[in-house]
């Protein structure tokens, strides 16, 4: 029996492969590296040194993606085959809505022809909007989003519901990230954005490693501590760690739809964060003070208990591990 990975290669999948691997899982994975490299399957292997099956297709293409069900054992799947850049969505809603939407709709029929009913879904704290209260938990409010990568989501989610709803034989978990940072202990895999970083931890590694001047702080007016918009970064491999024990309790318990955030609970700053990069690695992060980015909220940060009490989920790491893999990860790949 295998598990399925979908976008195997990516940033929080490749470290989904790892620790599944290292827990004794079997699994096939399948990415079509459109923001991702054919060696880091390489790399999964050296890590972990198991083998795994590996094919190079679209999920949207239904042939190929039946064939992975028709050649192997397929029990469960995980889908990280999602594009997620806030800022490319506005500008390519439908290639979002295609790739997001469609390619969630024709995995699900297709584990649906194949009976496999088993799955795990890579959502996001996007779903909440602008919350009213932190800590976020799990029943707080949904929406309004402010993009169509969190729409993507959002409407997932609601078609999961719905599926569950017609087939309460279905074991599903939805788990809601929060801002997935740092990379594999190894320096091997980490996150790799193809172009000028989007997100704050990637743009840092860069501007530490000097291959971008000085970052940009979005803001210092917000209602926080010290005016930087606050979030709860979690360590990708605590976050990976939550995939193995979602699938677990489906395994065991399943029969369900079940939701859970999955954060540390804690709020870092934008200064809090810059200012912890720059003294474990030693490094100077020059930045300055400009307008707010459209759409950013303030605060953002996860109450994590439903996690813990259900799954035993608890972030491990800390923000000096996620400060200091991450840049092992970027001076290794520059
Ligand atoms: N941010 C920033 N400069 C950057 C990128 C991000 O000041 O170059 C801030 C952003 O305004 C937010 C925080 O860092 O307060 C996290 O942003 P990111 O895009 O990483 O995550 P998201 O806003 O999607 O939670």
């Amino acid at each position: 029996m295998s598990i399925l990975v979908t976008g195997g290669a990516g940033y929080i999948g490749s470290h989904t492969c790892v620790e599944l691997l290292n827990h004794g899982e079997n699994i096939v994975v399948i990415d079509n590296f459109s923001n991702s490299k054919p060696h880091t399957i390489d790399l999964i292997k050296k890590i972990t040194g198991k083998d795994f099956k590996f094919y190079e297709i679209d999920y949207l293409d239904r042939k190929s993606l039946e064939r992975v069900f028709e050649e192997n054992n397929i029990e469960s799947v995980i889908n990280f085959s999602g594009y997620k850049a806030v800022g490319e969505s506005l500008e390519k809603p439908i290639e979002y809505y295609i790739n997001n939407v469609s390619g969630a709709l024709i995995l699900l029929d297709t584990m649906k022809k194949y009976n496999v009913k088993k799955f795990v879904f890579s959502s996001s704290a996007t779903v909440y909007g602008d919350p009213d209260i932190v800590p976020i938990k799990e029943n707080s409010r949904l929406g309004p989003t402010t993009n169509p990568y969190g729409n993507t989501k959002l409407f997932i989610e609601q078609i999961l519901k719905d599926l569950y709803k017609s087939d309460n034989s279905w074991d599903i978990a939805i788990l809601r990230y929060f801002n997935p940072v740092g990379a594999h202990e190894s320096g091997l895999i980490g996150e790799d954005p193809r172009d000028i970083p989007n997100n704050l931890m990637p743009y840092i590694a860069k501007v530490a490693t000097q291959q971008l001047k000085e970052l940009s702080i979005f803001g210092n007016d917000y209602d926080t501590k010290d005016g930087t918009g606050v979030r709860d970064y979690i360590h990708v491999v605590d976050l990976a760690r939550g995939h193995v024990l979602a699938l677990n309790k489906l395994d065991k318990e399943g029969k369900g739809i079940f939701i859970y955030n999955l954060g540390t609970g804690i709020g870092y700053s934008v200064l809090d964060m810059v200012n912890v990069y720059s003294k474990v690695n030693n490094v100077d992060i020059p930045y300055k003070i400009t307008e707010r980015r459209k759409g950013d909220i303030a605060s953002c940060y996860s109450d994590p208990t439903k996690a813990k009490e259900e799954l035993g989920f608890i972030a491990e790491k800390t923000l000096e591990d996620m400060c200091r893999d991450s840049y092992n990860f970027i001076k290794n790949n520059k």
